[in-house]
């Protein structure tokens, strides 16, 4: 079920938000985002002749009253972003929220305040999730920050809709990118997988193996592999535990036809510090005493000649040390080839953690087909878990 099979006219529609925005000293919102990515879903609920209920959580309180974590701070970007002067009620259950239930009309939106001042939100609890779902006639769930907790807002108050709920535009958005790099998408498929730790993607490469043409390997993880394949790596980041299952994802790789891309050279440094001296070395004779912080530019020449054949691309993770300006070329240019295999028709992905900051401070948002807004929950995803927030809503 979709928003678009549902008309919204004289309803009231319960919509899970996740206007968890990061804000100043001053309160003012510095990143609005996440409020113009629920755009469309309000927009088209008041244009069907409904009335809008916001509700989402804001920061961490701990499930209580904590004022600096009010979204009445927001109120006013909300309502500059959507075109339409937000009300806001000071409370998420109760009386009061009745009350303003009751008064809202047709065409207007109501923004409750944080979810998480009450513990019950996060516990999931079902006496709670009721008393949320009062508040409309239909439920949709946008929020996909937060689809992987088995929240109230998120999960459970889904079960006191049954036929009456739907993802918004921006979830559907989210699903649909998934299911195009891991199901539906064009081949060649491609998987750019970079961070800090082997460790931390396993569940992923599990994941994806099976669906994919090329795995291209950068970043920290690098380094395992290579140390796995019997190479020096001299200072750089390692993780000696696991280089068995390293092994072993190059052998499953092998027998699935994947093929694997690991950097040949990279630019290696004397310290990690963005001063550090450089060397380009063989990936695999990098000394002591050095460590690598980026990918070369042989490596870069190979990853390119792959990109550019792809007509799926999955980008997760950055291929150095993109904070630090003289290691964050290999992430740029990878970047420009995601950008470049874009515009010649390969859709692409960027999602879960440090690549999309790294897309979004190099510019390259609007050159890749879709970048996901959420971190964790697009992590699980990739790892082929059903989020609970979406499962909430295909449950009859
Ligand atoms: P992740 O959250 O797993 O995607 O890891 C992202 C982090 O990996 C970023 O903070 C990068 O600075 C870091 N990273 C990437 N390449 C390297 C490298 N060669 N050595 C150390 N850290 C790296």
């Amino acid at each position: 079920m979709t928003i678009d099979d549902f008309n919204f006219k004289d309803q009231k529609a319960l919509i899970r938000v996740d206007f968890n925005v990061p804000i100043n000293e001053r309160f003012e919102v510095t990143d609005t985002n996440r409020i113009e990515a629920a755009r469309p879903t309000i927009i088209k609920i008041l244009e069907d002749g409904g009335s809008a209920v916001l509700m989402s959580h804001f920061g961490r309180p701990k499930g209580k009253f904590e004022p600096d974590m009010s979204l009445s701070h927001i109120v006013e970007t909300v309502s500059e972003i959507i075109g339409v002067r937000v009300k806001f009620v000071g409370d998420c259950i109760g009386e009061k929220v009745a009350q303003a239930i009751s008064e809202l009309e047709n065409g207007e939106i109501l923004l409750l305040e944080n979810l998480r001042f009450y513990a019950e939100e996060e516990a999931g609890d079902r006496a709670f999730a009721e008393k949320l779902s009062h508040w409309g006639d239909i439920y949709v769930n946008d929020a996909f920050g937060t689809a992987h907790r088995p929240h109230a807002s998120t999960t459970v108050v889904a079960s006191f809709f049954p036929g009456k709920k739907c993802f918004g535009y921006l979830l559907a958005k989210e699903i649909k990118a998934i299911d195009t790099v891991m199901k539906t998408g064009e081949k060649p498929v491609t998987a750019i997988l970079g961070g800090a730790k082997v460790s931390s993607k396993i569940p992923i490469i599990e994941n994806i193996l099976g669906k994919i043409d090329h795995l291209i390997i950068g970043g920290g993880m690098t380094y395992t592999f290579v140390k796995a394949l019997g190479g020096s790596v001299g200072d750089s980041i390692c993780e000696p535990d696991q280089t068995d299952l390293a092994l072993k994802i190059l052998e499953k790789a092998k027998a699935l036809g994947v093929q694997v891309h690991l950097p040949v050279d990279v630019v290696a440094a004397d310290r990690f510090d963005n001063e550090a001296a450089t060397r380009v070395l063989p990936v695999n004779a990098i000394e002591d005493g050095w460590q690598g912080l980026d990918a070369g530019p042989e490596s870069l020449n190979n990853f390119r000649e792959v990109i550019l054949k792809s007509k799926t691309i999955l980008w997760n993770g950055p291929v150095g040390v993109f904070e630090m300006p003289n290691f964050s070329k290999g992430t740029i240019a990878v970047g420009d080839f995601v950008a470049e295999a874009t515009a010649k028709g390969a859709f692409s992905l960027v999602g879960g953690g440090d690549s999309v900051a790294a897309v979004k401070q190099f510019g390259f948002e609007e050159k890749v087909s879709y970048v996901s807004t959420g971190g964790g929950a697009m992590l699980e995803s990739l790892e082929g878990r059903v989020l609970p927030g979406i499962a909430a809503i295909l449950d009859a």
